[in-house]
This record gives structure tokens, sequence and C-alpha cells, in this order.
């Protein structure tokens, strides 16, 4: 599958409105991961509920991985740049995904699932991303799709910036995965350094870019790694404009908001507390595990 690429160009960028840390969180079994998206951030990233960067070269932070766990209500991507995870779950998918790699999830009604490494020793490093689901669409049935790293579109552009796909579409090339309503648009792109890249956004779309490696500009502000940048919805912007610094890789990633109510609680996130608690008690009667009730409880 060739598609081409075509020149895409910004004349007002969006400027960043803030930048973001992120925390140092313990999850799983005890790995190490830095919660760039948290909670108080949800509303105002609508759709996207939670980004977690985790990177170690140390077995010790990685190794316990996520035993069996549940899942209800939105959809989870796992985008792997280096190391070896398997993915199980109880609507009875199973796949690996290795450096490059995305794993794209979506819970709906109910999953319970394990994330392992299938590693000892070596670096392990990527990124998860929780996408919300519309309200018309948490209590579908569960979906699931690896996309190795040869599947995930990519372009190189003249400037040198080069730029995987992960969902949406940029420059002509659409990504490996595409959704209706939030319409997601996920980038991996890489600068060399003073290299610029344009993307048009629409101007309600919530955006924001997490740098990984080097650094970048966006409408003069300095972006330094491991930050994330949320960008403003200024209404006279057509989309972002971001420099290198340094040479710099980055994930950039916008999303329509639900605008919706969101009512989370751990692995659950649902629209009000009631449905939260049904989620609850639903897990706990095992009806996640059992396809059949799964589907008498959501008819
Ligand atoms: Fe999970």
């Amino acid at each position: 599958m060739t598609q081409q690429v075509q020149t895409q160009t910004v004349a007002t960028s969006r400027g960043v409105e803030r930048l973001v840390g992120g925390q140092f969180v313990m999850d799983g079994a005890g790995v190490k991961i830095n919660r760039v998206l948290t909670q108080p951030l949800q509303r105002r990233l609508d759709p996207f509920l939670m980004l977690d960067a985790f990177g170690s070269d140390k077995a010790g932070d990685y190794i316990a991985g996520f035993p069996e766990h549940p899942h209800r209500g939105f959809e989870t991507v796992t985008y792997m740049l280096e190391g070896r995870m398997r993915h199980r779950d109880s609507a009875g998918h199973e796949g690996s995904i290795s450096s490059g790699g995305v794993q794209w999830m979506t819970a709906g009604r109910g999953v319970v699932h394990s994330e392992m490494p299938e590693q000892d020793e070596g670096l392990m490093e990527g990124f998860q991303l929780w996408l919300n689901l519309p309200a018309q669409d948490k209590m579908r049935a569960p979906w699931y799709r690896d996309i190795p790293a040869a599947d995930v579109p990519r372009f190189t552009l003249a400037s040198g910036a080069a730029v995987q796909v992960i969902a949406g579409s940029t420059h002509g090339v659409d990504g490996a995965v595409r959704r209706d309503v939030t319409e997601p648009l996920y980038l991996d792109i890489e600068l060399p350094a003073g290299a610029a890249f344009d993307q048009p956004l629409p101007a309600g779309h919530n955006a924001f870019l997490y740098v990984f490696r080097g650094d970048v500009i966006v409408e003069g502000k300095a972006v330094p790694q491991a930050r994330m940048a949320i960008l403003d919805n200024a209404r006279d912007a057509d989309g972002v404009r971001i420099k290198a610094g340094a040479p710099a890789r980055l994930l950039l990633i916008a999303g329509r908001p639900l605008n919706e109510p969101i009512a989370q609680y751990g692995p659950f996130v649902m629209n009000t507390q009631a449905e939260v608690f049904q989620a609850v008690e639903d897990f706990r009667n095992g009806k996640f595990t059992d396809s059949t009730a799964a589907a008498a409880a959501a008819a």
C-alpha cells in the first residue's frame, strides 16, 4: 500500500497553553511509569483519558508486568518503541507487540487482560494511551488489533521529518486505525535539528504533544524532553508548527472532544457513577469473562 504524500502547511500555529511534567507512579504488579496525562487533565484533553510513558533498561522496573485486570468503557493504545510484551484477553485475543508495533484494544463492555513483558533484560520503552468511547459505544463488543511495525504507515518529508501514522491521517497518508466520532490523530514524528513539521488541526480538537528525544519549539516556546505541551485551541489557528531545536522525536496526539460526563474508577470509565458501580459489580460477578453474560448485560 503506497499512499501519495501531499504537502500540508499551517498558516497560523497554535501555541503552548501549558507544559506538563507528569508524575511517576507504580502500576500493574510494580511497573515504573511516568503518567503524563493524569486524571485532572481528562476534561481539558477530552477524548483522551491517560498517557503513560514507560522506559527503563532495568528489568526490575518492568518485569512484574500487568497481570490480569479489567477494563470497560474506553480503548487502550499501546505503542512499543523498544521491547516485547504479550497480551491475552478474555475475548480470546492474544498477541505480542514488539519494537515499533502498536496494539489497539477496544475494551467496550468489558475485557480482562494481561500485558506481560517477554524479556528479562534490556530496554523496554513505549507508551499507553487511553482513548474514551462515546456513550453510545461504551457497551459495544470488545475489539483488538495488533499492528506490527512494518504495517504502521510512514513517510519522510523533504525536510527530513520522518512520520509514523498510528491513527488518523496526515499529509495524505492514512494511519493504521481510524475512529469516526473522536477522529484521533496519533503521530510519532522524528525531526532533524532545525526542521519543522506542520500539522493542520481543526480548532475544536484538543491536541497535545509529548517530546521524548531532544527538544522542540512551538510558537517561540521551548518544549523540553519528557514534557507534554498542551496546545491552545486558538480560533484563528489552523494547526500546529513544530520546530526541532536539537534532533527531536515526539508524539503528536489530537482528537475531537466528546463533551460527555466522565466517571472513572480505576480501569472503568463510564458516564455516571451508577454505570461505574455496575461495572465493578459485573466484573465481580464474572460477567467480563463470560461473553454470553456480558452480551445479556449489554442488551
Ligand atoms: Fe490494561
